[in-house]
């Protein structure tokens, strides 16, 4: 029997900087590349784990489809073949190495702590049958295991925390080579003995009966897979350098463009079509030779920080997206009862803020929305105006985003409801969906290409159609609460009343630090990062919220 190994893809669907891939591949005599539907990796975990009911959304699943397409073709074209399984992992597993007396399986580290059951569960198994685990760390920048323990074993306070710990190893490992496909398919044993082509091929979007939820989903805007990423990352390569020359630091958030789809990777990065270590790789490049010597200048590598950070926090901590048992949570008492139609307003983008409106459709038909779009709605569920738990809004992220991520969409959620696990974000203006859609869609063409209904209507009422006279509505095709829903709540009165409702909390809760930090606004020095995060609310919460 030839020596044989599997590379199991999960996430990190990729060739290139694919250590793990790379050396199994280098050990064996046969190498099997396999995907497994287990109901749960990749796609549909989040969800299920969270409500046991919901399942993935469609734009998501399509994305994950394409990219282990354009795996099986990449390998294809070389004579290789590459196999899908259904069923529980470590099951899959048992079965292969008995039936074809696997010696090797190799997989990707998975940093976020939900999938390490199912991971040990498999470590264990090959341990019981004597077979070898190559498992490698590049879905980060760092090994979330070394930085774990060089901060004392315990997460960071902050994100300028982690990026110290970071610097203190040096910097991230260099991007591997991609496998020699055309060595592999000329000196290792073929698997077309192996190989059914009905059992093991790439299931469509039919074999899971996910349905589109409308038209426009259907549209594919994000394609997903490695051929397609490397192509968008050369793409933004240039975008950043050319932006530099231009003196423009940080131009993705400084100046968001929020229809663009070039220059994102998250999805990319999400399904580990593209490496993180090489997008890095290739942006500090391109900022060293462009701004080497210059300091205190935004390095277009920082933001890749917030998703290590994420992934860091919720290393060992497998509650980190819910409220429950979170120790990283303050309980506030957010409110749900009897608002559930509020909710599915929100979720469907008919909540009569034609901002709020545009971004969650975009969101459901398209999987993706820019940040400041990601910021604006969650705080608009939370503690800016509904003041529903984050986790629910979590929920529909996860359903509806390509690049969903459980460990950095909870943390972002989280922190944009109650300032854990960072400072408490405090832009005031972002609190309020009128004014905050007339800053960052000054032209109204974001509102108006994707609520259509007010594709008519004058920019002057645009961002609050319910004040227009009614000649003006009825000139313009759309009546409201006829044509388009008046506004669901009076967002201005909602806002003071959650402010209310955190104070007493908070100084219910927290009372020393409350009464330390309104005694002396300088005093506190917090000595931990849950005081900190008090410490924090505290100062928002004190703040005049005077834009309003
Ligand atoms: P860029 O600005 O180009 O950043 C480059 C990369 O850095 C991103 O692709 C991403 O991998 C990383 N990054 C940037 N900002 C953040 C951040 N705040 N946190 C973590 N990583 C970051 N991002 C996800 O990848 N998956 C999610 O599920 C997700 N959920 C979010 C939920 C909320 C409520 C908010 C406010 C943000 C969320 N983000 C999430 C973070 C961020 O909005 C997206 O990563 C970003 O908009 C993707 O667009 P980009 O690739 O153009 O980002
Ligand atoms: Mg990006």
């Amino acid at each position: 029997m030839p020596k044989t190994g599997i590379h199991w893809f999960r996430h990190g669907l990729r060739l290139h900087d694919n250590p793990a891939l790379l050396a199994c591949q280098d050990e064996v005599e046969r190498f099997i590349p396999i995907f497994i539907f287990d109901g749960k990796s990749a796609v549909f975990l989040p969800c299920t784990l969270l409500t046991g009911t919901e399942t993935c959304g469609y734009v998501r699943l399509r994305f994950l489809l394409q990219s282990l397409q354009d795996l099986e073709s990449q390998f294809k074209e070389h004579g290789i073949n590459f196999m899908c399984f259904h069923g529980e992992a470590h099951n899959v597993l048992e079965n292969l190495i008995k039936e074809w007396e696997v010696r090797v399986i190799s997989f990707e580290k998975d940093s976020e702590s939900i999938w390490h059951k199912r991971d040990n569960l498999v470590k264990e198994m090959c341990a019981r049958h004597n077979v070898q685990v190559i498992e490698c760390v590049s879905n980060t920048l760092y090994d979330p295991e070394e930085v774990f323990s060089l901060n004392s074993n315990q997460p960071p306070n902050t994100c300028e925390e982690l990026r110290k710990s970071c610097y203190k190893i040096g910097e991230p490992e260099q991007p591997v080579p991609r496998p020699d496909l055309k060595f592999i398919a000329s000196h290792l044993v073929s698997t077309n003995d192996l190989y059914d082509p009905v059992r093991h091929k790439i299931p469509d979007l039919d074999f899971f009966n996910i349905k589109p939820e409308n038209e426009k989903q259907k549209k594919c805007i994000f394609i997903g897979g490695e051929t397609k990423a490397l192509e968008l990352c050369k793409i933004r390569i240039q975008y950043e350098k050319e932006s530099f020359l231009a003196g423009k630091l940080n131009p993705n958030l400084s100046k968001p463009v929020l229809f663009t789809k070039e220059v994102s990777l998250s999805p990319y990065l999400r399904f580990g079509c593209l490496s993180v270590r090489k997008l890095y790789a290739d942006l500090k490049k391109v900022y060293v030779k462009n701004f080497n010597g210059l300091k205190n200048v935004y390095c277009p590598v920082e933001q890749l920080f917030w998703r290590e950070y994420f992934y860091q926090l919720s290393y060992k901590n497998e509650k980190f997206a819910q409220v429950d048992g979170n120790p990283m949570c303050f309980k506030i008492p957010w409110d749900y009862h009897g608002k559930q139609d509020l909710f599915l307003k929100w979720e469907s983008g008919q909540t009569g803020f034609p901002w709020i409106d545009a971004c969650m459709r975009q969101l459901v038909q398209e999987g993706w929305i820019h940040h400041v779009c990601r910021n604006s709605v969650a705080l608009f569920l939370t503690r800016g105006v509904l003041f529903m738990s984050w986790e629910r809004g979590m929920r529909t992220f996860l359903k509806y985003l390509i690049d969903a991520d459980w460990s950095v969409c909870s943390g972002n959620w989280n922190w944009i409801a109650t300032g854990d696990p960072e400072e408490v974000l405090n832009p005031t203006v972002t609190f309020c969906p009128v004014k905050y859609g007339k800053k960052i869609d000054p032209k109204g063409e974001y509102i108006k290409n994707y609520v259509p209904e007010l594709r008519e209507f004058p920019l002057e009422y645009l961002y609050e159609p319910w004040k227009a006279p009614l000649d003006m509505q009825e000139k313009a095709g759309c009546v409201i609460g006829k044509d388009y829903p008046e506004p669901i709540v009076d967002n201005e009165q909602a806002f003071r009343e959650n402010i209310a409702k955190l104070q007493q909390f908070f100084h219910s809760e927290r009372k020393e630090i409350f009464e330390t930090f309104l005694n002396d606004k300088n005093a506190l020095k917090p000595a931990n990062s849950k005081e900190y995060r008090a410490y924090t609310f505290a100062k928002f919460l004190e703040s005049e919220f005077e834009d309003f």
